[in-house]
């Protein structure tokens, strides 16, 4: 669907260990295991889709592997860092640069252009003027939006929004895209376009992908799905 070259990205992706996972919450005298010794491994430039129901883990999982939560105990691994032994500095760099997040409620800003949202993180990240423009225009047309570049977020459709986002979290070329129920608020249409669109970047660009959702009908795009269940994975139904 895209004329972008694979060269555009010059980061591949990484290979995801977690081992004896666990991530405990307590609530007031409560503790709440969201993630029970969990063992799981994606391998560099693949799709994967983690289908559960809510409160199986799913979030708290990707929280942890974009280094935005710690783990009570176990590894994670990302290629060959362990993000359990990292300092906060380290884990920073881990998101800014790994990192790309996709979640349900697109996360634009409402007051600037598609375009504009696209450049900020470049911007941020101290990239020319003239190069940002240039890769923010690449990104719209690999997502299929070169001509709403100029839109801002509430003149575009859910589905074109979630578009942006996808391009927004490629911004800094990450190896690792996380997406978090990134069809939960989309039509059946959108919603399969969007999951055709993130496995895509597995297999044209090789960028690592995981996608959870509770929706088998979002699940069904990815090559491969895995099942969670109260906060372990177990063999697929
Ligand atoms: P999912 O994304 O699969 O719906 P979550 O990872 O959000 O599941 O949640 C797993 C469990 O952990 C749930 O029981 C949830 O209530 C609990 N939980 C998640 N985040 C927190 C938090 N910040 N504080 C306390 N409990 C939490
Ligand atoms: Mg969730």
């Amino acid at each position: 669907m895209t004329t972008v070259p694979a060269s555009f990205f010059k980061h591949r992706g990484v290979r995801v260990e977690v081992k004896d996972l666990s991530k405990r919450y307590r609530i007031g005298p409560e503790e709440v295991h969201a993630l029970r010794d969990t063992d799981w491994a994606i391998e560099t430039g693949t799709a994967a889709a983690i289908m559960g129901p809510s409160g199986c883990g799913k979030t708290t999982l990707l929280n942890l592997l974009g280094g935005v939560d710690r783990p009570s105990s176990g590894q994670i691994k990302i290629d060959n860092d362990d993000l359990t032994s990292m300092s906060e500095r380290m884990l920073e760099k881990h998101r800014l640069v790994n990192v790309g997040f996709v979640f349900q409620f697109f996360n634009l800003i409402p007051s600037i252009t598609a375009i504009e949202n696209l450049e900020l993180p470049m911007v941020m990240a101290g990239v020319s003027d003239t190069e940002c423009r240039e890769r923010a225009q690449t990104l719209l047309s690999l997502v299929g939006l070169a001509a709403k570049g100029e839109k801002r977020p509430e003149e575009l459709s859910g589905g074109e929004q979630q578009r942006v986002a996808v391009a927004l979290a490629l911004a800094n070329d990450p190896a690792l895209i996380l997406a978090d129920e990134p069809t939960g608020n989309l039509d059946s249409t959108n919603a399969a376009a969007i999951s055709t669109l993130l496995r895509g970047l597995a297999e044209d660009y090789g960028k690592t992908v995981i996608l959870v959702s509770h929706d088998p009908k979002t699940v069904e795009h990815f090559p491969k799905v895995y099942s969670m269940r109260d906060g372990q994975f177990v063999a697929a139904a």
